[in-house]
């Protein structure tokens, strides 16, 4: 129900939870987080409030980027497996996704004769073991990211991270999603609220746009990898 994503410097998690905690007008069942930090990509996640999320990490989890997700179920119960972020059979890629997936009923079934194992009811779940599959077969993230989303029928905002990658990977489809854009810092998010304590300028992403964030740039372009423009925005926001 609602995205995050934050890249920069100094750890992500605070800023992830604040974030969630900023979309919650947006109602949800459940909340999850993933960040990296050189040593594997960690998942916490569970059905409740952004509160009982925080108060299950014994500590803040270390790294400089990560996801996050506010989950309005529409395939599967509000359980802790159906939280998002979901990974694939080896944990390399985390997704976080708001939409729905039309066609998650076929790629599942396709994914799992390839051997991917499956831990949630979700349609989302097909997600991240598409882009690990597409991986395998190009090497590349960014490629499979695009693929997977050529894959995709329905609707989603989606983030990515990959294990032992500075980077967070995006696409949107009928569902929102914005780029916040911070001195040091890159924010993606269902709304504005979500980073707003950092950033005003923003750019609005638009249908069949892919977002690549890394340390020092961000790269926009559409599905075929053709770079889009997109101009700058600064936000007047009156709560
Ligand atoms: N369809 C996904 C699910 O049920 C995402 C729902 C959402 O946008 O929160 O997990």
């Amino acid at each position: 129900c609602g995205i995050i994503a934050r890249i920069g410097h100094g750890d992500a998690a605070e800023t992830l939870l604040s974030g969630l905690e900023n979309l919650e007008y947006r109602g949800y069942d459940s909340a999850g987080i993933a960040v990296q930090n050189g040593s594997g990509v960690k998942v916490h996640k569970c059905s409740g409030e952004v509160d009982d999320l925080k108060s299950s990490l014994e500590s803040q989890p270390h790294g400089n980027m990560g996801i996050g997700h506010t989950r309005w179920s529409t395939h599967g119960p509000p359980t802790d497996a159906n939280a998002h972020p979901h990974t694939d059979t080896a944990g390399d890629v985390a997704v976080v996704h708001n939409g729905v997936i039309d066609n998650y009923d076929e790629l599942r079934a396709e994914l799992q004769a390839k051997g991917h194992e499956f831990e949630s009811d979700t349609d989302t779940e097909v997600i991240p073991h598409l882009i690990d599959e597409y991986r395998t077969e190009t090497g590349d993230s960014e490629q499979a990211v695009r693929r997977a989303v050529e894959t995709l029928e329905g609707s989603y905002a989606i983030a990515a991270i990959v294990d032992g990658e500075e980077a967070v990977y995006a696409a949107r489809k009928g569902s929102p999603l914005v780029l916040g854009l911070d001195d040091e810092e890159w924010y993606l998010a269902s709304d504005v609220p979500a980073f707003l304590d950092h950033t005003d300028e923003v750019i609005y992403l638009e249908d069949g746009d892919i977002v690549v964030l890394d340390r020092d740039s961000y790269r926009i372009t559409d599905l075929a990898g053709t770079p889009v423009d997109r101009s700058t925005d600064t936000v007047e926001w009156d709560p």
